[in-house]
């Protein structure tokens, strides 16, 4: 009878420590999860200084589709603030780049920016435009892109 105890109490003994084994190993995961998730986001991350400069920098205009304040400005004065710039990670942060480096930013348009997401590069962006761009190309500049 004493040794059928003994078996479950060894057994018991050893359940317990595979839970709790398990246990932690799944704690440790969520932590690792948890630090690279707050690695991205600090990479993400552009400061509102950052992005003054390189709003500066592209002189407030699109990188891909070419629209920008001033040309919204020529149209209506006040206009130009209608349009909704936004600060792009030209390698997306998910694929290694990073906020952090000011070359690895540039300006797009809000619509520019939603057709890019994370995968596509300017060029190809530039291909499945189909919106209304044709009038910042005059006619006899189209060759040239
Ligand atoms: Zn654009």
């Amino acid at each position: 009878m004493t040794d059928i105890l003994f078996a479950a109490a060894v057994f018991l003994a050893l359940a317990l420590l595979f839970v709790f084994l398990l246990y932690r190993r799944l704690l440790r995961r969520q932590r690792r999860e948890m630090e690279a998730e707050r690695e991205v986001s600090y990479r993400r991350r552009i400061t509102p200084k950052m992005k003054q400069r390189i709003l500066e920098r592209d002189g407030y205009t699109c990188q891909i589709c070419g629209i920008s304040k001033d040309f919204m400005d020529e149209l209506c004065p006040g206009l130009g603030d209608y349009l909704l710039l936004e600060i792009d990670h030209i390698e997306s942060v998910a694929s290694g780049g990073s906020g952090k480096d000011e070359d690895n930013l540039q300006v797009l348009c809000w619509r520019c920016n939603r057709k890019k997401g994370g995968e596509l590069t300017n060029e190809e962006v530039l291909e499945e435009i189909d919106y209304g761009i044709d009038m910042l190309w005059p006619e006899d500049e189209e060759d040239d892109y």
